[in-house]
């Protein structure tokens, strides 16, 4: 089995790094850059982050794990003191796949037959680069609302702790494939009006959303933050492809919320 490691470059993180890979080599298997088929991230959700979009052309091959060398994770669950257990598994252990939704995004430019498309496994969101929001939000081809305010977030389920829980959102479990969309600090009074909600939806739905004001946005993909010119619309969609985890035992998804966000016997 080919194997790479992804470190968030701090001194513990990569001593880890470096241990991992003397065991894992060890054990016979190949450090491989490449080509590898289980990523093993070292550091924070933000290192599996950018793990993912490193290898985001592997997404039907290779599994990811991770290690967290700060506060628990919901992308790295393993604790540092696990290292030799984690690293046993990997070379002794046929490993389970789970798979969490992702969400595409195309965006349509006014003059150009190219679009953009990208894959998120938090999130994206929208904002202007120097003005308020103002977009049209089309459901399924049909017009739901005009929004004005500082932008829209559409997020994963497992995407769901992260932003957009800070801006209200409900925090879905990533067996459901849907997508979630919500507000940032929309305009509500007499005159312009928002749903308010977050909106969930489901796998077979899409949402269009079509500038009204300006051509030029703020599209954010995860931790990827890009201006993009002459936007004719941007599209939303739970993708066809998955994002795979190496699950070598149960750590369920609602205790993690607990331990996360609640309280941490882990950590203690
Ligand atoms: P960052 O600003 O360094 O990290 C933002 C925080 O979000 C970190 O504490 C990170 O955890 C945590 N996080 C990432 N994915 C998560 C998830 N699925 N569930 C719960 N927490 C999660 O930025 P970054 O490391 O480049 O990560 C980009 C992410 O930051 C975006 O995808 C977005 O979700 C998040 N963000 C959040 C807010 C907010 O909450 N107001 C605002 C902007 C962006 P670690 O410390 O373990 O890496």
């Amino acid at each position: 089995m080919k194997f790479y490691i992804q470190s968030r470059n701090d001194d513990l993180s990569n001593r880890l790094r470096e241990t991992a890979k003397t065991y894992l080599v060890d054990f016979g298997l190949i450090f491989d850059e490449e080509n590898p088929d289980i990523v093993l991230s070292i550091g924070g959700d933000g290192t599996l982050l950018h793990a993912f979009h490193k290898y985001k052309h592997l997404t039907s091959s290779v599994a990811f794990v991770g290690i967290h060398t700060g506060h628990l994770g919901f992308y790295a669950d393993w604790k540092p003191i696990e290292i030799e257990k984690l690293v046993i598994s990997i070379a002794q252990k046929e490993f389970e796949v789970i798979e969490y939704p992702l969400l595409e995004v195309t965006i349509n430019y006014q003059h150009e037959e190219d679009s953009s498309v990208y894959l998120a496994v938090n999130e994206s969101t929208v904002k202007s680069p120097d003005v308020t929001l103002v977009m049209d939000v089309e459901l399924n081809g049909k017009h739901f609302e005009r929004f004005r305010g500082d932008g829209l977030c559409m997020s994963t389920p497992s995407g769901s702790t992260a932003y957009n829980k800070a801006l209200g959102g409900a925090i879905v479990h990533p067996s459901l494939e849907a997508m979630q969309l919500a507000e940032i600090a929309s305009i509500n009074n007499r005159v312009f009006r928002t749903v308010g909600s977050s909106l969930v939806l489901p796998k077979h739905h899409s949402c269009l959303l079509k500038p009204v004001k300006g051509p030029d946005f703020m599209v954010t993909i995860d931790h990827l933050q890009l201006l993009h010119k002459d936007v004719q619309s941007i599209k939303y969609r739970v993708a066809d492809e998955k994002i795979r985890f190496a699950r070598f035992r149960s750590f369920p998804f609602w205790q993690r919320v607990h331990d996360s966000f609640i309280d941490s016997d882990l950590e203690k």
